[in-house]
């Protein structure tokens, strides 16, 4: 939306050049005029001057008790006090001076300041009409939006940015239930003929990034036609009514375009499940509006309308009848594959290297979104740029994933001798109850440069396969084992603990729990839920259900599950005490340890 700004700026610009240019001619002029005033002479001076015939006009003003006159020799007024002499009438007649009863004109600093106001007024007048012409001429091109002052008319209709199916890498699946999507609006007769109506309206969910906005404008791109768009939570107001007017003002502007897309962005902000939240009158009535819209569709009126949200559990139930939005398109986080091809799409449009290997790359950001690897790609060519470069390499990949998963690393963090010796095992205990347990994730690299995450040092596993859909019990545990690898270090190493594994434990508390009261992992309990899961995909929050009682028999479980994993790894640690040793001290003197070098110290013992 960026052209938005620059018509009623540069408007401003001229509006506001032409006033100071104004302001400082009238600053320059009125000390001219007002100023070509008066000169005060005396009575005689003035009767010398008559009597020489220098006199061309003269003024009398009893009531001020002066002569005003002006001079044949010059433009100066002259004034002089009024003397009681009976004679001047006739003297005046004999030296031809005309006398009239008008005023000699004085340049009066009211009439100049009032003429002064009257400009002003004039060119507000101007400027208002020119900014109105402007703003008509910008409102008929397409591609922009306008609050045209008061009256608040917008355009919706908005660029695909030349987007096309290409463009969105990975999520096959999407754009195969979108292409029906493209060919109704390309060949309605088609679907007339047969008498197949589309879905008035296609939900694509999924989490933040995944490329819903892109699949949306590209389902426009291919079908050729206009785009309209809106956020839901544009449609939000301040004022009661203004959402539904907007609403209206939207559907209408697309009936003159159809056949047009309408794509609206996070339909949660206005399709709430109503009644939920209190007294939002405002939400509800933009929801009825944009029901009472879609089902006033006749048919195939050629208005197709996508919308787009990460909590689909929280829509209302009557937007998702049939006739509504009764087909749902799932974008999901990129696949192994799928980031890969997101990785490429984005490489293309930076300078870097030509041996990069993108599977690695992407191997290593395991569940990134679409944004989040298009974020990593601009990082990694900043990276390059920083560094006097002008290509990227595949280091700058691999650490500029690292700066979006563990923050940036931390220049001027010093940590003492004894801590970093602490952090070294620590991170190696990790590592080595991995490497030690069958079926888990091979080590990638181990780091002790602080992050400004926080983190100290930072493990990173990389599994082959890149995502895992089932985990095992048996996985579960080597990972519950894993986390608990860098405290069990702490104590084997220096027989005392520190407060440096607490998210280790909070990550491990929560796994146990998810394995007993979600996945029915427990021998107790068996297949029973005692959790609800509230959002899919933000954040996955879980809420608890089951009596008061079985909540706390599943705490004392989870004590018991996370306390056996931490002997386990406890147990692996003291029984390769030199390797745990020779590994720590390799890691607190390089900082860093790829995954080969980590591996060739454990092979040394085997
Ligand atoms: P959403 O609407 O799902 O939140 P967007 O469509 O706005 O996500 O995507 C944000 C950005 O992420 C895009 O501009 C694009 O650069 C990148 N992106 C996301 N998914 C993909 C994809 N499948 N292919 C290429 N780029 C993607
Ligand atoms: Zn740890």
């Amino acid at each position: 939306m960026k052209q938005v700004n620059n018509p009623k700026r540069s408007l401003l610009y001229y509006y506001g050049f032409a006033m100071l240019i104004i302001v400082i001619f009238n600053f320059i002029a009125m000390p001219w005029y007002s100023e070509r005033h008066v000169q005060q002479i005396n009575y005689d001076s003035f009767m010398t001057m008559v009597d020489d015939r220098q006199v061309a006009e003269v003024q009398l003003q009893p009531s001020e008790n002066q002569i005003i006159f002006t001079s044949t020799e010059d433009d100066t007024v002259y004034k002089t006090a009024m003397v009681e002499d009976p004679n001047l009438t006739q003297r005046l007649f004999d030296a031809d001076v005309a006398f009239t009863g008008e005023i000699i004109e004085q340049a009066s600093p009211i009439a100049s300041f009032l003429s002064f106001v009257f400009q002003i007024l004039l060119f507000v007048a101007i400027g208002q009409w020119i900014s109105r012409m402007l703003l008509k001429k910008a409102g008929g091109s397409n591609a922009m939006q306008f609050n045209l002052g008061k009256s608040n008319a917008r355009v919706y209709v908005q660029s695909t940015d030349g987007l096309s199916f290409k463009d969105v890498a990975g999520q096959d699946e999407a754009k195969e239930s979108l292409t029906e999507v493209v060919d109704f609006l390309n060949n309605p007769k088609k679907y007339q003929a047969v008498g197949a109506k589309m879905p008035s309206g296609v939900l694509l969910v999924g989490p933040p990034g995944t490329g819903k906005t892109m699949l949306a404008k590209a389902v426009a791109g291919e079908a050729n036609v206009s785009f309209f768009s809106m956020s839901g939570s544009e449609f939000v107001e301040m004022f009661a009514g203004a959402g539904a007017a907007k609403v209206r003002d939207l559907f209408k502007q697309a009936k003159e375009k159809a056949p047009c897309i309408v794509f609206i962005d996070e339909i949660d902000a206005i399709g709430k499940k109503r009644g939920q939240a209190i007294g939002n009158d405002e939400r509800e009535q933009t929801l009825n509006q944009l029901l009472t819209e879609m089902d006033g569709f006749e048919g195939n009126n050629g208005v197709m309308i996508l919308a787009a949200s990460n909590q689909p559990e929280s829509l209302d139930p009557a937007l998702l009848r049939p006739g509504r939005f009764d087909r749902q398109v799932r974008v999901e986080l990129p696949d192994l594959k799928g980031r890969e091809d997101i990785l490429k799409v984005h490489a293309s449009k930076v300078q870097h290297d030509d041996s990069i290997d993108y599977n690695k790359i992407a191997r290593m950001a395991s569940g990134a979104s679409g944004a989040e690897l298009a974020n990593i790609v601009n990082e990694a060519a900043l990276r390059a740029v920083r560094q006097g470069r002008n290509a990227a390499t595949q280091n700058d990949f691999e650490e500029s994933i690292e700066t979006i998963m563990a923050g940036e690393q931390k220049k001027n963090a010093i940590l003492s001798d004894k801590e970093k010796w602490i952090v070294s095992y620590h991170e190696i205990g990790h590592a080595l109850v991995a490497a030690k347990q069958s079926g888990s994730a091979p080590v990638e690299k181990i780091t002790i440069i602080p992050r400004t995450s926080g983190a100290l040092g930072y493990t990173m596993q990389v599994s082959e396969k890149g995502n895992d859909y089932l985990h095992s019990k048996e996985n579960l545990e080597t990972q519950l084992a894993t986390l608990a690898g860098g405290r069990a270090a702490e104590e084997v190493a220096f027989n005392s603990i520190t407060t440096g594994a607490s998210n280790d434990i909070e990550r491990m508390t929560q796994l146990a729990r998810a394995m007993i009261s979600q996945y029915g992992m427990s021998d107790t309990f068996g297949m029973v839920a005692f959790e609800q899961r509230n959002n899919q995909y933000l954040g996955n929050e879980a809420s608890a259900t089951g009596s008061a009682e079985t909540q706390a028999a599943i705490d004392r479980e989870i004590v018991e599950l996370v306390g056996t994993q931490y002997d386990k790894a406890k147990t692996i640690l003291i029984n390769n005490r030199e390797l745990l040793d020779e590994l720590s001290h390799f890691l607190y003197n390089e900082e860093t340890i790829t995954g080969q070098q980590f591996m060739e110290i454990v092979n040394k013992y085997n």
